[in-house]
């Protein structure tokens, strides 16, 4: 028998160091109008540090949630170019990328750090989205469950599972990520499943309620397959999130009814 309960899918467009201003300006005025309409998907964006503050205004008026891509795991003082998770906090996010396989390949951030970040995100009353995944090397010799697996266990270690599922999962093959290249749905669905499953062990009814958002190349047209799966809960999407239309077109196929999961009861 499979579980279904009235979380909302959720899409979140990570714009990674990309806009202006004028652009994110564009962007906005193109975008919410459109997704105004969408009434049964949340979605976030997570533009830039310097332009948090701006875009918290250009939101103001709809339910689009501010998103930050990063924090520092240091809570204030003397941490030069770090912002901390209470400051996100009052500017207005209520989520924030954590471990990026970007933050972890070309910044260096190890499971250790990232499960400092997630557990201070919390503390701060922000919605920590905890980004796992293996890369191509990984996934070719079979280590995919494992590495997954490993990177939610150093969260599961700081924090326990009742803190872990009040933040998002964001399964994130790194061969997919900006490569065109998209898991498909079955090899999404696979993963995610194993997430859940590893999760239900430790807590049935928690692991029901948490979301796990796919990312990696979605895009319009492959989104609504992806987002079928009974185990995904909605995208986490960069490229993609800076064309209006597509990002649109991606959280329109996310609107959908109550969500089903695959955890057998
Ligand atoms: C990401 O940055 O998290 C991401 C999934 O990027 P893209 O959609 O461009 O692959």
């Amino acid at each position: 028998m499979q579980t279904s309960s009235n979380k909302k899918q959720l899409v979140i467009g990570n714009w990674k160091m990309n806009g202006s201003s004028a652009e994110n300006a564009s962007l906005l005025l193109s975008l919410l109008p459109v997704i105004s309409r969408f009434e049964s998907v949340e979605v976030a964006l997570c533009p830039p540090y310097p332009y948090l503050t701006t875009v918290a205004d250009l939101l103001d008026d709809s339910d689009v949630a501010l998103g930050a891509q990063n924090l520092s795991a240091q809570l204030s003082g003397a941490h030069t170019g770090e912002v901390s998770a209470s400051m996100l906090h009052d500017i207005g996010c209520r989520f924030v990328l954590v471990g990026h396989s970007e933050r972890r390949a070309l910044y260096a951030e190890d499971d250790d750090l990232v499960a400092k970040k997630f557990a201070t995100a919390l503390r701060a009353g922000l919605i920590p989205v905890l980004c796992v995944g293996e890369t191509l090397a990984q996934r070719q010799s079979g280590e995919t469950e494992v590495v997954v697996t490993n990177q939610l266990n150093a969260v599961l270690k700081a924090v326990g599972i009742q803190d872990l599922v009040k933040g998002v999962i964001a399964y994130e093959p790194v061969w997919a990520i900006g490569t065109g290249e998209t898991a498909t749905p079955e090899q999404a669905q696979a993963v995610h499943r194993h997430i859940r499953q590893y999760l239900a062990d430790q807590d049935r009814a928690a692991a029901a309620d948490c979301r796990i958002l796919y990312g990696g190349s979605v895009k319009a047209d492959n989104a609504e397959q992806l987002f079928n799966q009974p185990d995904i809960d909605g995208g986490l999407i960069g490229g993609a999130s800076l064309d209006a239309m597509s990002f649109a077109a991606i959280c329109w196929a996310a609107q959908t009814g109550p969500i089903t999961d695959s955890i057998a009861i």
